[in-house]
């Protein structure tokens, strides 16, 4: 098997596990990593005849994990946008495009809270037959919604009804049903919807659409068929609804109690909290310039809840609760490709360091990842998803939403962008 494997020297190599960056090396095999190490014990061990790839002191990291992602959402400037003007045809195309532009800036794994129709099924199967390029994707069904639902923002006498943004279930029967058709068309996620948002009038935040046995008989299912149970939850009543059911990942979570915290810190070690505070900071700076002022955000209590959240986020930061960037991203305020502006999000609204928010976003975020086990740091058995990048985004994270940095992104042992290619040997043929 010797033939397979590739080392890389000369990195400056941060693994994800929690310490500072070494200068070290990686040993590559097949879709894996063998080992990391110091440059010279490889040198000294390690056959001439293995290609070499000098990482010319460059960046290492694990591949970023963006842990609220929409592959079929473009364009959106509401969420009746989703619903209205997201027909199948198109927002197939732009998934697809939306995938590669993941992938290329340097996210290696996503987590899907939400899909339109069966597009991320669709998509998922189509990056992992290697038919497109995009990250490792955990496929989300249709939304989950109860009547009136955040999701079911129509009223009745439009006669829109619902078909490709979610599905209308109310009681814990009609919830079973509607999660045992989302695991028949093959998604890995359900996502339902707890309480509400401001931006719509049938729905508000902390207005509880579902009761809790409701919720209960939900994550019930989603787990007896072996599915990741995600759930919107602005407000400290449905985080405490999702939590008591067993909820996987939260969402949102911007207003908590103590109470709230305390719950949410006696679980910390099966939950993550997810508060895609870019969806709330991205569409107060930039609304405007697509018709959504802060007059209209300030009268639906946005600029509270931004507060709120900075608040609740550090309380979890200090409860030890794993708290994972994902920003919501596919509206016109907050466009595909921008990631990584919610690691600046973590640094500038809720006090992580640099060193904190790459952390959460690969070894935490990595951990709510499936398959368990496999992904979020640099080390012997995990997949070899990497990027390498120009300069050091531990001294500034915003370095990450350069794309020209991110100089190289490899998933699974394998380059999908390479832009130092002149140091590698021409013996690597994986070179794509
Ligand atoms: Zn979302």
């Amino acid at each position: 098997m010797e033939n397979t494997r590739v080392l890389m020297v000369n990195g400056t190599i941060f693994d994800g596990r929690g310490g500072d960056p070494v200068n070290g090396a990686i040993m590559i095999e097949g879709d894996k990593i063998v080992s990391v190490g110091s440059t010279e014990a490889f040198l000294q061990e390690v056959a001439e005849e293995v290609p070499r790839i000098d990482l010319g002191g460059r960046f290492v990291m694990p591949g970023l994990v963006e842990a609220h992602a929409h592959l079929s959402y473009y364009g959106a400037n509401s969420v009746q946008d989703l619903d209205l003007n997201s027909p199948v045809e198109e927002t197939v195309i732009n998934a697809v495009l939306n995938a590669k532009t993941m992938l290329r800036s340097g996210y290696t794994s996503a987590i899907s809270f939400g899909s339109i129709s069966r597009i991320d099924v669709a998509i998922r199967d189509a990056i992992n037959a290697g038919k497109i390029e995009g990250p490792r994707y955990l496929a989300c069904g249709r939304d989950v919604t109860a009547t009136g639902g955040m999701p079911d923002w129509n009223p009745d006498y439009l006669k829109l009804g619902m078909e490709g943004l979610g599905i209308k279930a109310d009681g814990p029967w009609e919830l079973r049903k509607a999660i045992r058709s989302i695991r028949k068309n093959g998604a890995d996620v359900v996502k339902i919807y707890i309480d509400g948002e401001g931006m719509l009038d049938n729905d508000y935040p902390g207005e509880l659409a579902y009761t809790e046995e409701e919720v209960c008989a939900a994550v019930d299912e989603a787990h007896r068929r072996g599915l990741l149970a995600v759930c919107h939850a602005r407000g400290a009543e449905a985080v405490r609804i999702a939590v008591r059911a067993g909820m996987d990942i939260i969402g949102h979570a911007n207003v908590l109690d103590d109470e709230t915290v305390e719950l949410l810190r006696s679980v910390r070690d099966r939950i993550f909290v997810v508060p895609a505070i870019e969806w709330h900071v991205g569409l107060y700076e930039r609304g405007a310039e697509f018709g959504v002022t802060k007059e209209f955000l300030d009268a639906n209590g946005y600029q509270e809840e931004i507060n709120e959240s900075i608040s609740s986020v550090k309380r979890l930061k200090e409860a030890g609760v794993r708290v994972l960037p994902g920003g919501d991203f596919g509206f016109n305020w907050s466009p595909h490709g921008t990631y990584a502006r919610d690691l600046q999000n973590f640094v500038e609204y809720f006090g992580y360091t640099p060193k904190e928010v790459l952390l959460a976003a690969t070894r935490d975020a990595g951990a709510a990842m499936k398959p368990r086990g496999m992904i979020g740091t640099l080390e012997s058995g995990k997949f070899a998803d990497l990027i390498v990048v120009e300069g050091n985004p531990l001294e500034d994270v915003r370095i990450l939403q350069e794309k020209e940095r991110i100089v190289g992104v490899m998933k699974g042992g394998k380059w999908y962008h390479n832009d130092f290619v002149s140091s590698i040997q021409p013996t690597v043929s994986n070179l794509v």
